[in-house]
């Protein structure tokens, strides 16, 4: 049976049988892959750390008729705080749901492993959860190819500075004053909040930590934003309603 190895994220795991899981990962190599994990229920079983939840890890694994099996893992890092801490654990589980809606098994895209590494390790010690998600949405919607028009009006291609905008989901862009009329449901976007979505497309998760934004500014990156998501995903989120649940609530 032929041996792989993959430098991989788990986004989730399942329960299989009394001892076995079955593991969804993304990985730097394949993209995405499941396989099953023998009896890492187990305690002091060799790959119990390494198949936890968002555990970075190094595998071996073989492939055979069905799933592929792990054989080995080396665990590199294992992102405890995001199964600890309730806020993080909710951002992580809309940051693995998103991974496993919107990518398909086995495409491989180095830029998506790095931008899930970044974004773990921002939701772990990041001070600014809310920001960070924000700096993930739209720098994971660019690498699956959906990045919005922020520099012209996306219908006419005509100036956007020091006009008064609109946002639309549907055209994927900002509108100008003049073709506010092309979606009904395009909604206000400020030039501070479009400022903010194109230093996400520039800057370095590490310049994200001390940057800041005013609430106005915040609530209208998380709106577009959504919307943005909202055109490409095939249903609702499970974990945004979580995620809105215990931010509401202050956890
Ligand atoms: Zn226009």
């Amino acid at each position: 049976m032929p041996l792989y190895r993959l430098e991989a994220v788990v986004l989730y795991h399942r329960y299989l049988g009394e001892a076995d899981k079955i593991v969804t990962l993304y990985s730097r190599e394949r993209g995405k892959v499941r396989a099953v994990a023998r009896g890492a229920r187990r305690p002091r079983n060799r790959l119990l750390a390494g198949t936890q939840p968002y555990s970075h890890s190094d595998f071996l694994l073989f492939s055979g008729k069905g799933l592929d099996t792990i054989s080995q893992c080396e665990l590199k890092e294992s992102f405890y705080t995001l199964r600890e801490d309730l806020q993080r654990m909710a951002a992580a589980a809309y940051v693995a749901e998103l991974y496993d809606l919107l990518i398909e098994e086995g495409e491989k895209n180095e830029g998506l492993f790095f931008l899930l590494l970044s974004t773990l390790h921002l939701l772990t010690d990041g001070e600014d959860i809310d920001l960070a998600l924000r700096y993930f949405e739209l720098r994971f919607l660019s690498l699956l190819g959906y990045q919005p028009q922020l520099t012209q009006c996306v219908h006419c291609g005509g100036p956007i500075e020091g006009r008064a905008l609109r946002f639309s989901g549907q055209l994927g862009g900002v509108l100008c004053p003049d073709c506010w009329g092309q979606d009904g449901r395009a909604v206000s976007l400020c030039q501070g909040t479009l400022e903010m979505l194109k230093r996400f497309l520039t800057m370095t998760p590490r310049t994200l930590r001390v940057l800041g934004a005013a609430p106005a500014v915040r609530r209208e990156l998380e709106r577009v934003l959504r919307i943005c998501l909202e055109y490409r995903l095939p249903r609702e989120l499970k974990s945004r309603r979580f995620l809105a649940l215990v931010q509401g609530e202050g956890f």
